[in-house]
């Protein structure tokens, strides 16, 4: 089974081409899904965030990310903590849903993730997508799309990896700074040619 990584920048158009490529039938396993999914009332994980973490857990028993997010922002050491808690988490959930699709005779699987070179997941991947749009498209649909001032906007930008980076170190890019048709066009092409390599 070949594991392609899909990724992008903030408002780069990642989630528009995830739900292109879904569209078109890829399997597809979402980061963000996934790292909703074990921290799940319940799960081992959320227990021990409710130890570390106790002002992070509503009073429904449901784990609060924004108040999660706030405290690990700007503090290194409580935020390596976090990943400690969740990341292996996430690691056993892809590679156990890898597998399932594998087992169903799926012969590739797209793994949608906005941190995937931050993250180092690149390294695992046989083959890494970027959808790349320059800065100042970025910059604009993430003012549009989130109601940000240009400063914050920027900050957002500032806490990723450029996407000229991620651009370098990808094999396929997809260039969203078009139209959605010209962007699915290139979704099209890049689908057709991972099918018939697989
Ligand atoms: P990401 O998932 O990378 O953060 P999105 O897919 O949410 O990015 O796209 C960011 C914003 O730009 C959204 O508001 C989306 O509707 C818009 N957008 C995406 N692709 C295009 C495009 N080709 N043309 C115009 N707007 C777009």
């Amino acid at each position: 089974m070949r594991l392609i990584g899909l990724t992008g920048g903030i408002a780069s158009g990642k989630s528009t081409v995830s739900a292109m490529f879904q569209q078109l039938g890829a399997p597809l396993l979402d980061a963000d899904l996934i790292a909703r999914e074990v921290v799940e009332p319940g799960t081992p994980a959320l227990s021990e965030i409710a130890q570390r973490f106790p002002f992070a857990i509503d009073s429904g028993g449901r784990l609060d990310r924004k108040a999660l997010g706030e405290e690990v922002f700007s503090r290194p050491e409580e935020r390596a903590a976090l990943n400690a808690i969740i990341h292996p988490r996430i690691r056993d959930a892809f590679a156990e849903k890898t597998r399932a699709l594998a087992e169903g005779g799926a012969p590739l699987v797209i793994y949608d993730a906005a941190l995937l070179f931050e993250n180092g997941l690149d390294r695992t991947m046989d083959e890494v997508i970027v959808v790349y749009v320059p800065r100042a498209v970025q910059l604009q649909r993430l003012i549009a799309r989130d109601g940000l001032t240009l400063e914050q906007a920027e900050a957002r930008l500032a806490s990723q990896l450029p996407l000229e980076e991620k651009v370098k170190k990808a094999g396929r890019v997809v260039d969203n700074s078009g139209d959605r048709e010209a962007t699915r066009a290139q979704v099209e092409r890049i689908w057709q040619s991972l099918s018939a390599s697989a």
